[in-house]
């Protein structure tokens, strides 16, 4: 071994034993990366490509494609038989919640757990959601009743700065919607048990004027993205699950004011009427979707809007009925009897589909179990992993960082046993992550953080 390589090494082991016990990411210093696969998707193209290779240095892919060349001194990781494929993105997710046990369970934790301690148990949930091959999520919603805090710009933050292992997050702070709609966290409980009535600074909002001054709060406190309520949903107490919350003027103003700000806006919608004004106001994404008919997904494909399914959320609730209350039930059974058609519909009007789950309405990290429901449903399973990829990166905003695997794009890297085109639960079985060059995981969990499976923490209904 030559001085150079003993160098090498004397940098390589510690970050190899720190990996072996769980501790942190793994980043070989300045060396060169060289994964190897079987085969390699790179987020873009039809099919996969064979004998894949992506070479890494620091953070950065330099060099990808099949059967490249890799250089003398690079550290080689030979995979196998997997594919190599950029990290999922998913679209909707709530790390800082968790809704997947028993609705009253959850309500009445609500009133009682500190916001703190729900934000060190965020931690967890953003570690399995990165272990599951998600590199990057839009979170689409953070709000503790009666509490001022902003816990998902928090997680955000520590992420970035490395103080926690987890996706990048871009988040949506609050979620504007209606006095007495969908987002309303005051919504069931007895009138002012808490003393006031939500305002703008909850992301309550009921005028134009009041939608642009939540937008503006919103950004001023760290949000990337802006999501607003429109219709009425399946997990909020006091609301019909498609009626419109927002009227066309406060949409308008929503959209407007994030605009101007660069920021996208994503609503949460089942209703076919609200979708329609959505739609028209200009929003980025409609959200669910759930009774959302042919002519409106037309419009929907005309203006170049995403349809993000989440399909895993209404699929944990239909598979939990018991843990709602009755009026929930009817709520998510309606929306469950109405999706699938309107899914089929999208995909064969061509609408361009937003991998998106809803975690937290299921247990964090178990995302990828969305791209089998989308399969089944009639979508193609390589468009369904560019959904995850190329696709999403694009309506986050990050195409040019991000999503595919491509020269000077990051090292946002993950392997999953098999071919996913021919069996596309292989995108459960994701053993391999690296994010922006650190190798987060390669091969099993060593060390399970938390149960994810645990009945639900706090939070307002996200669905
Ligand atoms: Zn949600």
């Amino acid at each position: 071994m030559n001085l150079l390589a003993c160098d090498r090494w004397s940098r390589l082991v510690p970050a190899i034993l720190a990996f072996a016990i769980g501790v942190i990411p793994v980043r070989a210093a300045d060396d060169v990366i060289a994964l190897k696969a079987a085969r390699l998707f790179d987020g873009k193209s039809k099919s996969l490509v064979p004998n894949g290779v992506v070479i890494v240095q620091d953070d950065k892919i330099v060099d990808v494609g099949s059967n490249v060349v890799v250089p003398g001194d690079a550290h080689v990781i030979d995979l196998g038989d997997a594919t190599l494929a950029p990290g999922f993105m998913d679209a909707h997710t709530h790390l800082t919640l968790d809704y997947s046990g028993d609705y009253n369970v959850r309500r009445l934790k609500e009133l009682d757990l500190n916001v703190s301690e729900q934000a060190i148990i965020a931690t967890a949930h953003a570690r399995a959601t990165v272990e599951a091959g998600f590199t990057t999520v839009r979170d689409l919603g953070s709000r503790f009743v009666g509490s001022r805090e902003f816990v998902d710009v928090a997680l955000r933050n520590s992420i970035n700065k490395g103080v926690v292992v987890g996706p990048r997050m871009l988040v949506a702070t609050k979620g504007i919607g209606a006095t007495g709609g969908h987002f309303d966290p005051t919504s069931g409980f007895r009138d002012f048990l808490f003393g006031r009535e939500p305002d703008y600074t909850d992301g309550i909002i009921d005028s134009p004027d009041d939608a642009r001054k939540a937008v503006r709060f919103e950004v001023k406190n760290g949000a990337d993205v802006i999501k607003a309520a429109v219709s009425g949903g399946v997990l909020s107490l006091t609301d019909e699950v498609d009626t419109p919350q927002l009227t066309p003027a406060e949409m308008a103003a929503v959209v407007d004011e994030s605009h101007r700000l660069r920021k996208k806006v994503a609503v949460h919608c089942h209703g076919d009427q609200a979708a329609r004004e959505a739609i028209e106001a200009g929003v980025d994404s409609i959200e669910h979707g759930s009774f959302v008919k042919p002519e409106t997904l037309t419009r929907m494909k005309n203006k170049g809007v995403f349809l993000t399914p989440t399909l895993m959320a209404t699929e944990w609730i239909m598979s939990k009925l018991e843990n709602y209350p009755s009026a929930l039930q009817a709520k998510a059974k309606a929306a469950a009897a109405a999706r699938s058609d309107m899914f089929r519909n999208a995909v064969k009007l061509g609408v361009r589909i937003s991998f998106g789950t809803d975690a937290a309405v299921f247990p964090h990290g178990q995302n990828a179990k969305e791209f089998k429901l989308m399969v089944d449903l009639g979508m193609t399973p390589v468009d369904a992993l560019k959904s995850a990829t190329a696709s999403n990166a694009e309506l986050f905003g990050i195409a040019q960082k991000t999503g595919s695997l491509e020269k000077g794009k990051l090292a946002d890297i993950i392997a999953m046993p098999g071919d996913p085109t021919t069996d596309i639960t292989a995108t459960e079985r994701v053993f391999f992550v690296m994010k922006e060059g650190k190798i987060i995981r390669n091969g099993p969990i060593v060390q399970q953080a938390t149960k994810t499976t645990q009945p639900a923490e706090v939070g307002v209904p996200a669905d």
